[in-house]
């Protein structure tokens, strides 16, 4: 039987360490923890993921900040509100939900976010460091795969490693993790994407298969080499009428297929999403304690 990684129970396991050390950090006179999550607008899911984001603050112990503004605000009054955020003191972190307004620049307001409060891991700062091997806040999804494969002890070093997709924040992130000389990481690493020929071969060769290109159910059973380690971060909503809630979760891995034949794998849901909001935490309680920065 394949081990299933279980993301919801390590997300949980995190969230309590970090309520631990919260609890002690209180204990010896410390400063709270504090982070800061900038809201522009009233999309609906951005408004959900927030306020999950400020509820688990809360359920560790943290202080948190929301600021909402209008979906009308200025580039320049949201650069001045991070700009704010970047020179006060009291707060470690902060978060700028994506997405944002038209009119504003993404990359502007990243470049905007004070490397060291950057616990998105999204400034180039954090990447170049991240690359470098350099301590870094590193990316939720990242964060979230790396702490799995520690977790569940997976052996990594020496492993053919296959990453399918090289978005910014999933894939060519993964390649550079399992790339570097440290664990998880040490594996010889394929990183293929939309124009990468003989994919299902290169698959089938993976020992780790990372996949991440967001068409739902994509990997099938014979693109996977028996015993391999699978981790599928695709998430996809689709309708189902057999469910009260009128939908169900897919994964990029066709998971019935694929689960027999995998020595390990993450479910969807379940699997890597329930780790994003950890790894925000636990970065935060990185720079309450300055450990990247210094
Ligand atoms: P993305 O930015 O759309 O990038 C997709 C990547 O997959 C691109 O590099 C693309 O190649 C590649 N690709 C597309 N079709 C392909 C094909 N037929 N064969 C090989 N490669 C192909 O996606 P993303 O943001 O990384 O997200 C991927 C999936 O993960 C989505 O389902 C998303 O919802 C999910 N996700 C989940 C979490 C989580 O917390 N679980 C977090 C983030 C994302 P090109 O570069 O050549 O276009």
């Amino acid at each position: 039987m394949p081990t299933i990684i279980d993301g919801k129970k390590t997300s949980a396991e995190i969230k309590e360490e970090i309520k631990a050390r919260v609890l002690e950090i209180k204990a010896e006179g410390g400063k709270t923890p504090h982070l800061a999550a900038i809201l522009v607008g009233n999309d609906g899911a951005s408004q959900t993921y927030v306020g999950a984001k400020v509820k688990a603050c809360e359920y560790v112990g943290f202080e948190s900040t929301l600021v909402r503004l209008e979906e009308t605000i200025s580039e320049e009054e949201l650069l001045k509100t991070v700009e704010e955020i970047n020179e006060n003191p009291d707060i470690d972190g902060l978060i700028v939900q994506l997405p944002l307004p038209k009119h504003i620049s993404v990359e502007k307001v990243t470049n905007k976010i004070k490397p060291e409060k950057d616990v998105d891991g999204f400034t180039p700062s954090n990447v170049g460091r991240m690359a470098l091997n350099w301590p870094a806040y590193v990316a939720a999804t990242p964060y979230g795969i790396v702490e799995l494969l520690k977790r569940y002890e997976i052996e990594t070093s020496g492993k053919h490693c296959v990453v399918i997709g090289r978005s910014h924040i999933v894939g060519s992130p993964m390649s550079i993790l399992m790339a570097r000389n440290g664990y998880p990481g040490n594996a010889t690493v394929t990183l293929t994407h939309s124009r990468t020929q003989n994919l299902p071969e290169i698959a089938r060769s993976a020992d780790i298969l990372i996949v991440a290109l967001g068409k739902a159910e994509f990997v099938t059973a014979d693109m996977v080499k028996p015993g391999a380690v699978v981790i599928d971060v695709g998430i996809h909503r689709v309708p189902d009428s057999s469910k009260k809630s009128g939908f169900k979760l897919l994964g990029d891995v066709k998971f019935d297929e694929v689960e027999p034949i995998a020595s390990a794998i993450t479910p969807v849901p379940g699997g890597v999403g329930p780790m994003t909001i950890a790894s925000l935490l636990y970065n935060t309680l990185l720079s309450a304690e300055k450990k990247v920065y210094g």
